[in-house]
């Protein structure tokens, strides 16, 4: 609590180190002197900025409701061009004699908007798209419409996929189906031969090395992908034996999203280096080296290798692949392949922000408790009591277990009967002040026990926001993602609150609890208190990476609305597009309702009520109409 109130007079500055923005914000979002979050594509200058409460302010004036995610196209298209440069200049500084090229995995985000975008920014450096499934290569065909750029096929193949693959082929493509299991081969073979098309043939492998982190499982030995040293070498000898080696010209490896760590990004590209030399050995063409995903996104901004974060910058990462390529390559007196990352994350993260509005907060007050209590309380509540009169900062760590052990008593008491609501209530108030006190007192402390240390989170104000984490930001519910959040204005008041940040959903794992920080896990976030008659705004950050369509329909929360903007190099911006997110009918439809049965069984209801002299048949018109409007409305909460 009195932690921030320490820092003394505020400014925007103060926000900026509290909420770490220039840390996470890669350059793109800073505080202005009015204390708003403004977003800027060019990384680090002011110019052409704009500020996210204009452009909040201009979806409610369109009669848009929060939840909103907002898409800032020109922040993927600055990414698409940050990592494009990097490994250029990487190249040109290191002399690499090869190029880069990227595809984009359209599993990181597959909603159209998103990978019509990647495929018309990256045209400019022929980046290409990366496609798991079926799906995702129908999609691909339809927004790809470069032909020098690539076209990447992982993920199980049957024959439907197969053909498709083979015609992109014939029309231009540069498409390449990545074998993932050693049976995949004689399908491609077969199609190809029916087919009579030349097929472009790349294998996956399983390498050793391991990467730290979350999502890192799809490297190592134990991989469920990718073909172990023996299995790419009967690969080999199969495609000798059919004469088909000159069909062999990619080898790709995926070690795992979000690799922290610089150290296993450089060991393992060392490792398929030397593979890939000894399948140019082997007499295979190859001339590409696909390195996977895995370049992570610093969402906590604390530049290390903790999970959340990174302890490399996108230069460095770019150098660091190059040169381990180069070194490995020049060793084998082998022509410098063109180098394909698959980088999905950093690429899509920054571009799009959940924004949404607090509905209301519950917050522990200070309760008025008289000095002295009345004859006819309890001894237990009086011992409470006492507790409360006698705490000092020396003695906190005693008057909290003395505290918990007179709760339990009186709970105790009030089960078997013995104590009333209204005692127990009272005691409940006593209890309460004191945690408060000693929340306040123990910042005295030189060293404060770790049960004292939790206690902040157990009296935290409960902000409880428009937007279901299960929809919205699934990764922070299943896997203890951490995001950046903040207020998204106010920025040059203190923020006098530490608070939790807690859904709709009537789920208790609807909520955050756990924030970002530079040394360690926040377990709550400063927050301003709630001004009358005014909407507070909050952002999460970086989510436009795997949200979207992980995110699932929990208490029939649906799609958010989304609204997508650009941003004009004069500082103003435009609307590029806004997609009304579900309404109830839509997602009761997922869930096979059908809208009209359903406002036939309801009028029906009506009807009854009405000939049970319950209602009137005007109030049926109302309450009917009061029916189909909630069936079209947003499944959020309307003002
Ligand atoms: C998921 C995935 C990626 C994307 O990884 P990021 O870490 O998001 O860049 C790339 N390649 C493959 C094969 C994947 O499965």
């Amino acid at each position: 609590m009195n932690r921030v109130e320490v820092l003394g007079r505020w400014k925007k500055e103060k926000s900026e180190e509290l909420y770490g923005i220039k840390n996470w914000g890669g350059g793109y979002f800073s505080i202005s002197d009015e204390g708003e979050v403004r977003i800027s594509a060019n990384k680090g200058a002011d110019k052409g900025s704009v500020s996210l409460m204009e452009i909040a302010s201009g979806i409610k004036e369109r009669g848009l409701d929060m939840p909103v995610l907002l898409r800032i196209e020109n922040l993927l298209d600055a990414q698409i061009t940050y990592l494009n440069e990097s490994f250029r200049n990487a190249m040109n500084t290191l002399s690499y004699q090869g190029i880069y090229q990227g595809v984009y995995p359209i599993k990181v985000n597959q909603q159209q908007q998103v990978v019509r975008e990647v495929a018309r920014f990256g045209q400019r450096y022929h980046h290409g798209l990366e496609v798991g499934s079926k799906p995702e290569l129908i999609a691909a065909l339809s927004e790809l419409k470069d032909k020098e750029a690539c076209l990447i096929c992982n993920g199980y193949k049957d024959e439907e996929f197969i053909d498709l693959g083979l015609y992109a082929n014939k029309m231009g493509y540069q498409c390449f189906f990545v074998i993932e299991i050693p049976g995949e081969l004689d399908l491609i073979l077969e199609r190809a031969n029916a087919l009579n098309i030349h097929p472009n043939i790349g294998v996956r492998i399983k390498l050793s090395a391991k990467a730290g982190g979350h999502w890192t499982d799809s490297g190592g030995d134990q991989s469920i992908f990718g073909l172990n040293m023996n299995q790419v070498i009967e690969i080999v000898d199969q495609l000798k034996e059919k004469n088909m080696l000159d069909s062999l010209k990619l080898m790709h490896y995926h070690l795992g999203s979000q690799i922290p760590n610089i150290r296993d990004i450089r060991s393992a590209v060392q490792e398929a280096s030397r593979v890939y030399a000894e399948l140019v050995k082997e007499g295979a063409p190859m001339g590409y080296l696909d390195l996977g995903g895995g370049l992570a996104v610093d969402y906590d901004g604390s530049n290390t290798n903790f999970t959340h974060s990174r302890n490399y910058s996108v230069e460095e990462y770019c150098m660091d692949i190059v040169e381990a390529v180069m070194t490995v390559m020049d060793n084998a007196q082998i022509k410098h392949p063109t180098i394909i990352t698959e980088s999905g994350r950093a690429l899509v993260a920054y571009y799009s922000i959940l924004l949404f509005n607090v509905l209301d907060v519950a917050s522990y007050e200070e309760y008025d408790i008289p000095e002295v209590l009345d004859e006819s309380v309890p001894e237990q509540i009086r011992n409470l009591h006492e507790v409360n009169k006698v705490l000092k900062t020396k003695n906190l760590q005693e008057c909290y277990n003395d505290a918990l052990y007179y709760r339990d008593i009186i709970r105790d008491m009030f089960n078997h009967g013995r104590l009333g609501l209204r005692d127990r209530a009272f005691a409940e108030k006593i209890f309460w002040n004191i945690i408060q006190r000693i929340a306040k007192d123990k910042a005295k402390l030189k060293y404060i026990p770790q049960e004292l240390e939790d206690i902040d989170s157990a009296i935290a104000d409960i902000y409880y926001c428009n937007f279901s984490v299960f929809q919205s930001i699934p990764d922070s519910w299943a896997i203890d993602q951490l995001f950046p959040i903040m207020p998204i204005h106010r920025l040059l008041e203190i923020p006098k609150r530490n608070a939790v940040v807690a859904d709709i959903t009537c789920d208790c794992d609807g909520n955050i609890d756990s924030f970002i920080d530079m040394h360690d896990v926040k377990k709550t976030l400063p927050l301003h208190d709630l001004n009358p008659n005014e909407d507070y705004y909050l952002g999460v950050f970086l989510v436009g990476a795997y949200q979207e369509t992980l995110g699932d329909l929990h208490n029939l929360f649906g799609d958010t609305n989304v609204v997508s903007i650009r941003l004009n190099k004069d500082g103003g911006f435009e609307f590029v597009s806004e997609i009304e997110g579900d309404s109830v009918e839509d997602v009761l439809t997922y869930v096979e309702y059908d809208a009209k049965e359903m406002r036939r069984n309801f009028r029906q209801s009506a009807e009854e009520a009405v000939r049970d002299g319950l209602i009137s048949p005007a109030d049926r018109r109302d309450i009917v109409s009061s029916y189909e409007n909630g069936l079209r409305g947003y499944t959020y909460y309307e003002r």
